[in-house]
């Protein structure tokens, strides 16, 4: 029970910063981006100097990442608020991620059998949605294979549930899962986890992970109707 407590704190304060440092980072970035391209066109430049170019091109998209991740993040938003079952994020989440799923050889499946409405803020579950759709694909990055997404119902409850047939995880590193910064990844940034849970929790559901190294994953998030 400690334990618990002190990540819901952890996400508070995560979510709070967040939502007031995002926005504002999002324009310097893309400032920065623009001119180091200019300049990268330069002829006056060394061999050299034109790697400088790539890595700092290579670590501001690094950094737009971190700040895509935690965008969403931030309080729910009246004007995003929306009373629906899910079907329109699942189809909008499916269409955006298909040409990286493609890209890895990843078939996506969906299906939506809940008819149950739920009050939630649209881009926060697209973020999530997407945070899940990333890893799973990434997961199955040098294999392919298929990624499901499920919305089904409960008594009270809409059931989400997301499997890859990727690498999968021991349960050492399930643990791991949300906690900032946490990533097995190069490139990785670990914060989708952390937005995933601080979003599904915000709705008062919860989250199960199954998985096993070598097989796949599931996450699976039941979020009650009011
Ligand atoms: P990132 O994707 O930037 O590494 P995340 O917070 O999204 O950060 O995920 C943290 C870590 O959790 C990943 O680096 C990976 O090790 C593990 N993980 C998350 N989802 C999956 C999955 N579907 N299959 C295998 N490992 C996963
Ligand atoms: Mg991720």
């Amino acid at each position: 029970a400690r334990d618990l407590l002190f990540q819901s704190e952890r996400i508070d304060v995560v979510s709070h910063l967040a939502a007031s440092v995002a926005h504002e980072i999002r324009n310097p970035l893309t400032v920065t981006n623009g001119f180091l391209q200019l300049l990268g066109k330069s002829q006056t430049i060394t061999e050299e100097e034109k790697m400088y170019i790539e890595y700092s091109l290579i670590e501001l998209k690094r950094a737009e990442g971190i700040v895509s991740e935690f965008l969403a993040f931030s309080r729910p938003q009246s004007e995003n608020m929306v009373y629906s079952n899910l079907e329109a994020e699942t189809e909008y989440i499916k269409n955006i991620m298909t040409p990286f799923a493609n890209m890895h050889d990843v078939q996506i499946q969906s299906s939506v059998r809940n008819t149950l409405k739920l009050r939630y803020d649209k881009n926060q579950i697209q973020q999530c949605l997407i945070n899940l759709f990333k890893n799973a694909i990434e997961a199955m990055r040098d294999t392919g294979g298929t990624l499901t997404i499920d919305v089904s119902e409960e008594k009270r409850a809409v059931v989400v549930k997301i499997t890859d047939t990727g690498i999968g995880m021991t349960k050492e590193e399930i643990t791991q899962l949300g906690r900032p910064y946490y990533s097995t990844k190069k490139e990785g940034t670990g914060l989708g986890m952390l937005m995933v849970y601080s979003t599904i929790r915000k709705l008062n559901g919860k989250i199960k992970v199954e998985s096993e190294k070598g097989k796949g994953t599931t996450f699976s998030f039941t979020i009650p109707t009011s």
